[in-house]
């Protein structure tokens, strides 16, 4: 029975050293038993096999994450005043860094990361666009967000809790406004002194990757003259800022015409031409091929795909992809010419992208010395208690002669 009403999740003897060392989530397979019927995202109190209280948990019935800490701190209850004191947390962190110097449109909770498991909130200029990924705070969704427009005062809140992960939760997905106004088109951003046009409502992820915005300026500085290749190019986040940097001229490719009407549209804000041939509409992976047999080169080439593999078990399928792009890009790089490759899937590490693209390399024939390792921005954190976080890497190479 569930102690003084207290609903219960027990963990098998052995399984509490991960709770104590700090890390977030409770698989299935270290659950015991579950008392008093908690439906889903209710609070719980995890205990070791021995009955000792661990941490208040959000439960997630159907997840094979089974329960997600809210705090291990027994005196600590999950509440409206919790959620104002982690958002403040992470809110003032990222005022601390002084993130706001560089941009207006940053990640302002984390997730995990930030001591609020499931949630992701994104500031775009006065908007906040927010992702409930996870039955805990699917439940807790009223004072979470009365709690950001205390806080935050934003023109008016968005969600797009339009993911697959949602499913896992038994959640359907889920978009529209949640507070203040709604936003009429698209928000203007400015990142780095570069202007663009935010699609809150249909772009994807939350409008914009703001996880790439430090990697956008490494690009920038290593730009001038240069003649580039931008692949997945979205809204042209790496293209602006390769012409920001002085660059002779930038190839975009993306496989979404909405992305590049957008795209042209944020260039032409920014005063920047563009011919309309080198904004390329096609599959990346045929595209590079028709490239290569055009004999076709250049001097900077940005490889940014999507996630191929969301979790360790897909890595293998999502080395080959990996691998094929970045062959190509080899065979397309001039000799002193540099490689900004990607990989967003968690399930790929920085040490397995890198071989990776090792092998990519030695079978285009190629020589490269890796100049940078690059992640997602500092406003995406990782705590040291959930290495699962790192989840955006890269690698700046320069081809050899
Ligand atoms: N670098 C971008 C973000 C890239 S997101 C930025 O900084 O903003 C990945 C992009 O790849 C998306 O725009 C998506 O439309 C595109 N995409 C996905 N699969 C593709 C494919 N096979 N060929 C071309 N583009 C693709």
């Amino acid at each position: 029975m569930a102690r003084g009403g207290v609903k219960t999740l027990t963990l098998r003897p052995g399984r509490d050293k991960s709770v104590l060392q700090g890390h977030p989530w409770i698989f299935s397979g270290a659950v015991d038993r579950v008392d008093g019927a908690p439906e889903s995202g209710e609070t719980v109190a995890v205990r070791s096999a021995s009955g000792d209280f661990l941490a208040w948990a959000a439960f997630s019935p159907l997840s094979n994450i089974r329960a997600r800490v809210w705090t291990r701190s027994q005196d600590e209850s999950v509440d409206a005043a919790f959620f104002h004191r982690r958002l403040a947390t992470a809110l003032n962190m990222r005022v601390a860094m002084n993130i706001r110097q560089e941009t207006n449109a940053m990640r302002l909770v984390h997730g995990e990361s930030d001591g609020l498991p499931g949630l992701v909130v994104d500031q775009y200029n006065r908007w906040l666009v927010v992702q409930f990924l996870s039955a805990g705070p699917e439940r807790w969704r009223e004072d979470i967000i009365r709690q950001l427009v205390e806080l935050f005062q934003p023109e008016g809140i968005f969600e797009r809790s339009d993911v697959d992960v949602r499913e896992l939760e038994g959640l359907l997905p889920r978009t529209g406004p949640l507070a203040g106004r709604a936003p009429v088109g698209p928000v203007e951003i400015l990142e780095n002194e570069i202007r663009y046009q935010v699609n809150l409502v249909e772009g994807q992820k939350t409008g914009f990757y703001v996880d790439q915005r430090f990697n956008r300026s490494r690009l920038r500085a290593y730009a001038e003259g240069r003649e580039a290749l931008n692949c997945f190019c979205y809204t042209g986040g790496f293209s602006l800022s390769a012409l920001a940097g002085g660059a002779r001229s930038v190839l975009s490719i993306d496989s979404s015409v909405d992305a590049l009407r957008q795209a042209q549209e944020n260039a032409r804000l920014n005063g920047m031409t563009v011919p309309e041939t080198d904004w390329l509409e096609a599959d990346v992976f045929t595209a590079l091929r028709k490239l290569r047999d055009q004999a076709r080169s250049f001097d900077l080439i940005v490889l940014d795909p999507p996630k191929f593999a969301p979790t360790a078990a897909q890595a293998e399928r999502a080395a080959r992809g990996y691998k094929d792009i970045n062959l190509l890009a080899f065979k397309l790089l001039r000799p002193g010419g540099l490689l900004f490759t990607f990989s967003c899937s968690g399930g790929v590490s920085m040490d397995l992208f890198q071989k990776i693209v090792a092998g990519a390399a030695q079978d285009a024939n190629a020589d490269a010395l890796v100049l940078e390792r690059l992640y997602q921005g500092r406003d995406h954190p990782v705590s040291l208690n959930f290495p699962e976080g790192t989840y955006l890497k890269g690698l700046v190479c320069v081809k050899q002669a």
